[in-house]
């Protein structure tokens, strides 16, 4: 499976720990997280190893890409907290809120919103987290590029989907989450 963690990074699925834990809020913006952190979030330097930055240069279906915008894209989480995760993510490699220009901020925006949208027709969630995690001391797995959570939530999260237990699995459910995604995004656009 490919993983956006880059070539150095393997997927560390042994984290993923996605059932058995009643509070994703928390699990939000705990900075002790998960395989991207686990992959050495120190080891992304630069665009030539961020998984963001090579994420676009790969096919939709190998980066879990949902949208490409024109200057901002929408990918599935690798490491989601719920099912239907997605990240907003400016191709600029820029690590700060305040970095974005003010088209950069208004497509962020944008974008954020329409995952809202997306997500809601999808899988109609009665709730969502959206958040940026700044810097490393504010938890951000890749603190060099930013990124904005989309985590829909669920009254007792966990009913979307099967629970998943291996790698497996959330190959599959991740490819036919992103599937789904793209579709509908791509069917809003159009209208359908
Ligand atoms: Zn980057």
């Amino acid at each position: 499976m490919s993983s956006l963690g880059g070539e150095s990074d393997p997927v560390a699925i042994d984290d993923f720990e996605l059932p058995g834990v009643p509070d994703a809020f928390q699990r939000l913006w705990t900075p002790h997280r998960l395989a991207y952190v686990k992959g050495g979030q120190e080891q992304v330097t630069g665009k030539h190893n961020c998984p963001f930055c090579e994420a676009p240069g790969r096919s939709d279906e190998e980066s879990l890409i949902v949208h490409r915008g024109k200057l901002v894209f929408v990918v599935l989480n690798l490491y989601p907290y719920n099912p239907g995760h997605l990240l907003v993510c400016p191709y600029r490699h820029v690590p700060d809120y305040t970095d974005l220009t003010v088209e950069e901020s208004a497509e962020f925006a944008a974008l954020t919103q329409q995952a809202m949208r997306v997500l809601r027709h999808v899988a109609n969630p009665s709730g969502f987290n959206l958040g940026m995690n700044q810097g490393v001391t504010g938890g951000a797995g890749i603190a060099a590029h930013l990124h904005q959570h989309v985590v829909p939530r669920w009254g007792g999260d966990g009913n979307f989907m099967p629970i998943i237990a291996g790698t497996k699995a959330i190959t599959q459910t991740l490819g036919d989450v992103r599937q789904q995604v793209a579709e509908a995004w791509n069917n809003a656009e159009q209208g359908k």
